[in-house]
């Protein structure tokens, strides 16, 4: 028998976008109800970089010091080695704030972190192993969700629905909303190396003639991703490994031992980049924010950070119209407006640096060297904080702006 729910809001993902609009929409005395189709959150790497902005939007919530207690690692400046050269390509002590670092963690640390928190709030219910399959709609606006809950079907009526399932958005694709594609020319590669002893800090980047390597420090481990021109992983993976092995062996030098542990294909997960942004996020009754609206490139790894940004700009706008149940399609339209500005200005440098950068970068064959520009950042030093602000801030930061309402 389908179990029906009537709520204020419904959010289907809990994801960074999911949960952190979910915990501020509850702290604002809305009753909302969070589905994630997942029964934890500890699974594959998404990305692991919690930016200075982020950090600011816990500190607004109080929640500075229980964060600083989750195992991190902080990151002060991002270097990498181009060509030859050496370069710091970004510094954010020079954002001059309370957290100048990047706080790199697991993702599934940090959406511990979020629901530990949002479940002590009265309005907040979070539902693991739901999957939100479709969207209830009557006369052309969504009333709610129908989802498979672990005990059958279940049926969420609400307000408003929020899509925040990711790039692959199942309830996006079912408003008929309209997805613009941007293109990307590379695909990535990610994988586990073991860190053998007395390694200690390496560059982060190495950008080298036809490859760009990734590397992010875990303490025990790499987290390693190994760009590629888009289309060539299936002609990689079903060629020799020990080709790649002996690739990787040349790329980056001294890390052989780490790089034997590697069994095969087996090891590497494969993301397909995608840059993509809906014209509209909304109808009504529905919203679409975090990467189902926008899927970034992995460039700058600011994909968590925007999605957390949308999160707080929709609690600080729609939180009022929500409570007080007047809620309409121009309380959306602006929120699109508030942060279409951010998606559209972010993506657009990403796709430059792809096509400048990356493209060229990948389409190299023999004597890369590191672009005027870069070298102009070890040269004048200052420089960094422009990078710094662009990774670390990002376009139009959002902070909590919304009350917490006190329990009953
Ligand atoms: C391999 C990889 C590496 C990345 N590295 C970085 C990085 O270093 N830094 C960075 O900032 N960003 C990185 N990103 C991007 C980042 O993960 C995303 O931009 C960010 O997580 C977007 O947050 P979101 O909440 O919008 O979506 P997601 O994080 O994708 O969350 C969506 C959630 O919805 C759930 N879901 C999906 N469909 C349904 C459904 N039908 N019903 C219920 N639940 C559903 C999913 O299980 C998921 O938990 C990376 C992404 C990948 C794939």
């Amino acid at each position: 028998m389908t179990q029906h729910i009537k709520t204020t809001c419904v959010i289907s993902g809990g994801g960074p976008a999911g949960l952190m609009c979910g915990f501020l929409l509850a702290r604002a005395g809305v009753e909302v109800h969070v589905l994630e189709k997942h029964k934890d959150f500890l699974r594959d790497f998404r990305g692991d970089t919690i930016h200075p902005s982020t950090l600011d939007v816990i500190d607004d919530l109080g929640l500075g010091d229980a964060f600083d207690q989750l195992p991190q690692t902080k990151v002060y400046e991002i270097s990498a080695v181009v060509g030859d050269t050496p370069v710091t390509l970004a510094d954010f002590r020079m954002l001059h704030r309370k957290r100048d670092y990047i706080a790199f963690m697991p993702q599934w640390d940090f959406l511990n972190f979020l629901s530990a928190h949002a479940r002590g709030l009265p309005g907040f219910h979070l539902h693991l192993e739901t999957e939100a399959l479709g969207l209830i709609e009557e006369d052309g606006v969504i009333k709610g969700v129908r989802a498979m809950g672990p005990l059958g079907e279940m049926e969420f009526r609400a307000d408003l629905t929020i899509a925040a399932d990711g790039r692959f958005s199942t309830l996006r694709d079912a408003s008929g909303l309209e997805l613009t594609d941007f293109g990307a020319p590379m695909d990535v590669f990610w994988f586990h190396l073991p860190k053998p002893g007395g390694h200690g800090e390496e560059p982060a980047g190495r950008f080298t003639a036809g490859r760009i390597f990734i590397m992010i420090d875990r303490g025990t481990y790499w987290q390693c991703g190994y760009v590629i021109p888009k289309g060539m992983a299936a002609d990689m993976q079903a060629s020799d490994f020990e080709k790649t092995r002996a690739e990787l062996n040349r790329l980056i030098p001294g890390l052989e031992s780490a790089f034997a542990a590697l069994k095969g294909w087996d090891d590497f997960k494969l993301l397909s980049v995608q840059v993509n942004r809906l014209e509209k996020w909304w109808r009504e009754g529905f919203l679409c924010i975090g990467d189902a609206a926008h899927a970034m490139s992995p460039v700058g790894g600011i994909g968590i950070n925007i999605a957390i940004q949308d999160a707080v700009a929709t609690a600080n706008m729609l939180g009022k119209p929500l409570n007080d149940r007047t809620l309409g399609g121009e309380h959306l339209a602006a929120l699109q407006k508030r942060r279409l500005g951010p998606a559209k200005l972010t993506q657009s440098a990403q796709v430059l640096i792809q096509k400048r950068i990356i493209s060229a970068v990948l389409a190299e064959d023999e004597n890369f060297s590191a672009p005027f520009a870069l070298k102009l950042l070890n040269w004048l030093p200052f420089l960094r904080r422009f990078p710094a602000r662009a990774v670390g801030l990002g376009v139009k930061p959002e902070r909590v702006a919304c009350d917490a309402q006190k329990s009953a």
